[in-house]
C-alpha cells in the first residue's frame, strides 16, 4: 500500500480526534498531505546565548539556565506569572499570561532548563513571553558551565557522568528546529508547533523508501535541483543551513511550476478552442472619433496600448488581454476607442463596472466624448428596472445599442445581444474569473475581452493572478498634470490641515474626506463618519457638505455624489465607497483619516482622485501620532511616491501577497505553500519559462519525457481544490 495515501489518524501520535483537527484546520487527511505541510521557520538551536549577550530586538534565542524565584502579579485579566530566570551572567523574566496553573506545576526553580523564546524588553528588563522549556540535556549544560558559571554549587545535578567539558558542544539537538503554524483551535487540542514536529518526525520514521520524483531529471539538471525526496526531508529536518536552502528552492520552483504550467496550459488550450472574432476594419467610427472628437492629443502609452489591442483583434485569436494603467493614465478614453473597433466590425461592446456609481460615470463619459456621433451607449445596472429594462434588453438583441455599460448585472443570464464582440471589464480584481467566463458565453465565437485593471500589480503577482492574459502598460499620464503633494499629518495637526482647506476653498476648489470603514467595527466607524461631518460643518459654516456612505440607498448616494461632482457642495466626507474611479477634476485635497488603516493600493486610489485637474493638487494622510515602524514606513512610502507600481511592489514586500487587495476577492489560489511572490520573483521567472517550454514542445501532453510532469499535475488538480480556481 502506498504510504502517502494513507488515512492521517494512523500515523503514530495523531488518532481520531487529533485527525479530525488537522484535517478541519489545515486540510491535512493523508500522510501525504502532512508532507508537504512545510515548517514556516527554522530555529537553530545549535547555540545556546547568554543572557549577557541578549537584547529585545534579538529573534528566538535559546538560554540555559534555571529559574530562581516565580512570583504571580496582577490581578483579573492582567494577571500573570513571572519566573526570573538566570544562567549566571544575567536575568530575563520568563512571562506566562495564560496556561498559569500548568506552568507553575511543570516547572520549578533551580532545576537546568534549556529555554527557548523570543526576547522583549519591558520597562527596561528583558523577558519571554510563554517561553517553550525543557530539561536542560547533559551536554547543553557543560557548554553552558564553560561559559557561564550557573549551577555553582548545586550538588543535585551530577555533570559528572558527562563531563568532558567543550567538547561536548556537538549537541545531540537537531541544529534546526521546524516551527509549524497551527491554528488557535488546534493550540487548545495540544497541537501546537512542538506536536507539529512530533507528527512529521514520526512520519518520516515510516517513510523508509525515497519519495517518488515529481520533476523529470532533464529539469532537474537544468535548473540544479535536489530530488524530491532530499527536498522534502530537508525542508523539514535540514541537516546544514545549505541543505534546507537547496530544499527550499526545489520546492519553490516545483510549486511555482506546475502553477504557470496550469495556467499556460489553459490559455493554450483556449486558444485552440476558440477562433477569435476578427476585426480587420478600422473605419467610420473609429476614425470619425479620432479625426473630430477627440478632445486631445493621445499620450505615446494609449497609441501604443490601442495598437496592442488591435493587433490581438485582428489575429484570428480570441484577446484576452490584461491593461495596467495607473489611476488617471487614461484608461477609459482606450476602452471606448477599442469598443469603437467593435462596432466598425459589426459588433457590440459590454463595458462591465464594479460600482453602479462608476458604471454612470462611464456613461457618462462616453457619451460626453461620442458628442453627436450616432453610436447609442446605455446603461444597464440593478436599478433599471420594469419596462425601462425590457425596452433596453430588446434594443440591446436587435443591435441598436452599441455600447453596453453597467455593473455584473450585464452578466445575467437575460442579457443577450445581437453580436458581442468586446467585453472591457474595468477594475477586473473585484470580479472572479467565474464571472469573467460568463461573459464569453453571449457570443457563439467568445467575444474579445480586455481586463483593466487600475490598482497596478506587481510583476510576479500579475503572472499568477493574471497569468493566462497577455498584459498591456500604460505607463505615462496626460500632459500637464502636477503630480500631488502628500503630506503625513497627525490628528494634532487640525488647525494645519483647515487652514490648507481654507485656501483650496478660497481658490473655488473641493475637497474630500474620507473615513475607514471596516465591516467588524462598523458602528464605530460610522461614528467617526458622522462625528466628522458635524465637526467640518461647524468649521466651515459657508460651505455646503455633502456625506456619502455604503449604508446608503443606491440613489440617496448618487443624488449626493452627483451634488459634489455639480459643485453645488464644496465638501465630500465619505467612507470608501468613493474609492474606485469617481471623477471630479475640480477637487484638489484629498485628507484620508485613520490613515493607517488603509492598504497602501486603497490609498493610491483614494489619493488619485484628485490631481485630475491642472491644478495643483493636495493629499493628507492623517494619522494619530503613536503609529507602528510598519505604518510609518507606509505612510512614508506614499509620502516619496506617486507612482502606483513602485507603491505595489513595496506593498507586496511589506506585507505579503497574502494581503493585498484584490487576492481575496479575485478567487484565485492564493496559499501558495512555500514560495513567496514578493521574494521569489527570479524563481517564478525562471519556472514560469520553464512551463512554457513544455507547454509549447509538447502540446499533445504525451511526450514520454515529460510523463512525471503530466501525472504530476493531475494529482494536482485533483487534491488541491484551489487549483479549480485557476483554471
Ligand atoms: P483611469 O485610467 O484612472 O481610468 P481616466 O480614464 O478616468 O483614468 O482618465 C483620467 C482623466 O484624464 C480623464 O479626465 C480623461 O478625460 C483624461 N485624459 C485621458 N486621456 C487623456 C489624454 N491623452 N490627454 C489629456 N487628458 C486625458
Ligand atoms: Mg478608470
Amino acid at each position: 500500500m502506498n504510504i502517502l495515501t494513507q488515512d492521517i489518524k494512523y500515523l503514530q501520535g495523531v488518532g481520531p480526534r487529533r485527525a479530525e483537527l488537522l484535517e478541519k484546520e489545515l486540510g491535512i487527511k493523508t500522510v501525504g498531505d502532512l508532507i508537504t505541510y512545510y515548517p514556516y521557520k527554522y530555529v537553530d538551536r545549535s547555540h545556546v546565548y547568554k543572557i549577557c549577550e541578549i537584547d529585545g530586538n534579538m529573534p528566538y534565542v535559546q538560554l540555559c539556565g534555571q529559574i530562581l524565584s516565580i512570583e504571580n502579579i496582577g490581578e483579573g485579566k492582567s494577571k500573570r506569572m513571572v519566573a526570573h530566570f538566570s544562567d549566571g551572567t544575567g536575568i530575563v523574566d520568563l512571562v506566562w499570561f495564560q496556561g498559569i496553573k500548568y506552568a507553575a506545576n511543570a516547572y520549578s526553580c533551580h532545576k537546568p532548563y534549556l529555554i527557548f523564546g523570543k526576547p522583549n524588553v519591558f520597562g527596561g528588563r528583558i523577558n519571554i513571553a510563554h517561553p517553550e522549556i525543557e530539561d536542560a540535556p547533559a551536554e547543553v549544560r557543560n557548554m553552558a558551565r564553560t561559559t557561564g558559571n550557573l549551577f555553582e554549587d548545586d550538588s543535585d545535578y551530577a555533570f559528572a557522568e558527562n563531563n568532558t567539558g567543550t567538547a561536548s558542544s556537538a549537541t545531540t539537538l537537531p541544529n534546526f528546529r521546524p516551527f509549524y503554524n497551527t491554528s488557535e483551535k488546534m493550540k487548545k487540542g495540544t497541537i501546537n508547533s512542538a506536536a507539529m514536529a512530533k507528527l512529521t518526525a514520526n512520519m518520516f520514521k515510516i517513510l523508509t523508501r525515497p519519495l517518488d520524483e515529481t520533476l523529470p531529471p532533464y529539469m532537474t539538471e537544468r535548473h540544479h535541483l535536489i530530488s524530491f525526496d532530499e527536498a522534502i526531508r530537508n525542508i523539514h529536518y535540514p541537516t546544514s543551513a545549505d541543505i534546507l536552502r537547496k530544499a527550499q528552492l526545489r520546492l519553490k520552483f516545483e510549486e511555482l511550476f506546475y502553477i504557470q504550467l496550469n495556467i499556460l496550459r489553459y490559455a493554450r488550450s483556449r486558444q485552440l478552442k476558440y477562433r477569435g472574432l476578427l476585426f480587420t476594419r478600422i473605419g467610420d467610427m473609429f476614425n470619425g472619433f479620432y479625426h473630430n472628437h477627440l478632445p486631445f492629443q493621445l499620450t505615446g502609452a494609449q497609441k501604443r496600448v490601442i495598437k496592442e489591442i488591435h493587433a490581438d483583434m485582428k489575429s484570428g485569436r480570441q484577446m484576452n488581454r490584461l491593461l495596467q494603467g495607473d489611476v488617471g493614465s487614461g484608461k477609459t478614453l482606450v476602452a471606448l476607442m477599442c469598443a469603437l473597433i467593435a462596432v466598425d466590425n459589426g459588433c457590440q461592446a459590454c463595458i462591465m463596472a464594479p460600482t453602479e456609481i462608476l458604471a454612470e460615470q462611464h456613461v457618462e463619459t462616453i457619451r460626453n466624448f461620442l458628442g453627436d456621433m450616432p453610436v447609442r451607449v446605455e446603461l444597464l445596472t440593478g436599478t433599471v428596472k420594469g419596462k425601462k429594462r425590457e425596452a433596453l434588453l430588446t434594443d440591446l438583441i436587435n443591435g441598436e445599442i452599441k455600447i453596453l455599460v453597467g455593473t455584473h448585472a450585464v452578466i445575467e443570464d437575460n442579457v443577450m445581444f445581437q453580436h458581442l464582440g468586446l467585453v472591457i471589464i474595468d477594475e477586473q480584481h473585484r470580479f472572479g474569473v467565474a464571472q469573467r467566463a460568463k461573459l464569453w458565453m453571449k457570443n457563439e465565437v467568445p467575444p474579445h475581452v480586455l481586463v483593466m485593471t487600475a490598482t497596478p500589480i506587481p510583476r510576479t503577482l500579475a503572472m499568477t493572478l493574471y497569468g493566462d492574459l497577455d498584459v498591456s502598460i500604460i505607463d505615462e499620464l496626460p500632459p500637464g498634470r502636477k503630480p500631488i503633494k502628500t503630506v503625513h499629518m497627525f490628528d494634532a495637526h487640525r488647525e494645519k490641515i483647515y487652514n490648507l482647506m481654507r485656501h483650496e476653498l478660497s481658490l473655488g476648489r473641493q475637497i474630500y474626506i474620507v473615513y475607514p470603514l471596516i465591516q467588524e467595527t462598523e458602528k464605530m466607524d460610522m461614528k467617526d463618519l458622522e462625528a466628522g461631518f458635524v465637526e467640518i460643518s461647524s468649521a466651515f459654516p459657508q460651505c455646503k457638505v455633502s456625506k456619502v456612505h455604503g449604508k446608503m440607498k443606491p440613489a440617496e448616494k448618487d443624488a449626493e455624489m452627483q451634488r459634489f461632482a455639480s459643485h453645488e457642495t464644496q465638501i465630500l466626507v465619505s467612507t470608501t465607497v468613493i474609492e474606485v474611479g469617481v471623477n471630479v477634476p475640480n477637487a484638489s485635497v484629498m485628507i484620508i483619516e485613520n490613515a493607517e488603516r488603509f492598504g497602501l493600493s486603497q490609498l493610491h486610489q483614494l489619493r488619485g482622485r484628485v490631481g485630475r485637474g491642472a491644478d495643483q493638487s493636495y493629499c493628507v494622510l492623517v494619522t494619530k501620532y503613536k503609529i507602528s515602524e510598519d505604518t510609518r514606513k507606509r505612510i512614508q512610502i506614499m509620502v516619496d511616491s506617486t507612482d502606483g507600481f513602485e507603491i505595489a511592489e513595496q506593498d507586496l514586500k511589506l506585507r505579503g501577497p497574502g494581503d493585498l487587495e484584490g487576492t481575496q476577492q479575485s478567487g484565485m489560489a492564493f496559499d501558495l505553500k512555500i514560495a513567496n511572490l514578493a521574494k521569489d520573483g527570479q524563481i517564478l521567472t525562471i519556472a514560469r519559462a520553464a512551463a512554457q517550454e513544455v507547454v509549447d514542445s509538447d502540446p499533445n501532453e504525451n511526450n514520454p519525457v515529460n510523463a512525471i510532469i503530466w501525472r504530476r499535475l493531475k494529482e494536482l488538480r485533483k487534491t488541491n481544490i484551489n487549483w479549480g480556481a485557476i483554471s
